[in-house]
């Protein structure tokens, strides 16, 4: 259970305090692209997304996308912000992780692991002992696997919920419109 628990869970991307992060020492953010940045049949990164990208490396923290999605859709995101990016990355495992910490040249208690997905990002980054963020999918529409997953994940939030590790509010805006998924 202790496994899938975020650390922060916020509705998008843009509510994360960094300010509170970068005081905590977390330099580096491995971001999840599909759901996180960009919605999931979406080809390109919106332009709010974009200045966010930019002002959070102003802000002194490196940032490198950590993606299960196809290669070819990950390096094209990356060429467009110039931002480093592990491709296929089969999250939860450790190995994409580990790529992103060398790419970075940071440690895995240096970094956050910022995702939507409680089975993929969260877990991911547990097991690597990073900092996690669990934020609301930005889309609806999702792979048919990945809904799946979704009705797991609901249930494992609500487990959490009752067990007291997180509150009811924090994951509100994912219940929100998404028809009792
Ligand atoms: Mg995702």
């Amino acid at each position: 259970m202790r496994a899938l628990l975020p650390d922060l869970v916020v509705n998008r991307v843009q509510d994360i305090d960094l300010t509170r992060l970068y005081r905590q020492g977390i330099r580096g953010l491995l971001i999840d692209l599909d759901n996180t940045l960009v919605p999931w049949d979406r080809a390109s990164i919106g332009p709010d997304v974009a200045q966010w990208l930019q002002s959070v490396q102003s802000q002194g923290f490196s940032v490198c996308f950590v993606s299960n999605g196809m290669p070819e859709r990950v390096a094209k995101f990356s060429a467009d912000v110039g931002i480093p990016a592990v491709g296929r990355a089969v999250k939860p495992r450790k190995t994409p992780f580990r790529r992103a910490l060398k790419l970075l040249g940071l440690t895995s208690d240096q970094c956050a692991v910022i995702g939507d997905q409680l089975f993929t990002d969260v877990l991911g980054g547990n097991r690597m002992g990073m900092l996690t963020v669990l934020i609301n999918p930005l889309s609806e529409k999702e792979l048919r696997s990945t809904r799946v997953v979704r009705r797991l994940e609901k249930r494992m939030l609500r487990r959490l919920i009752r067990q007291g590790f997180l509150s009811e509010a924090s994951v509100e805006h994912r219940w929100k419109g998404r028809n009792g998924r």
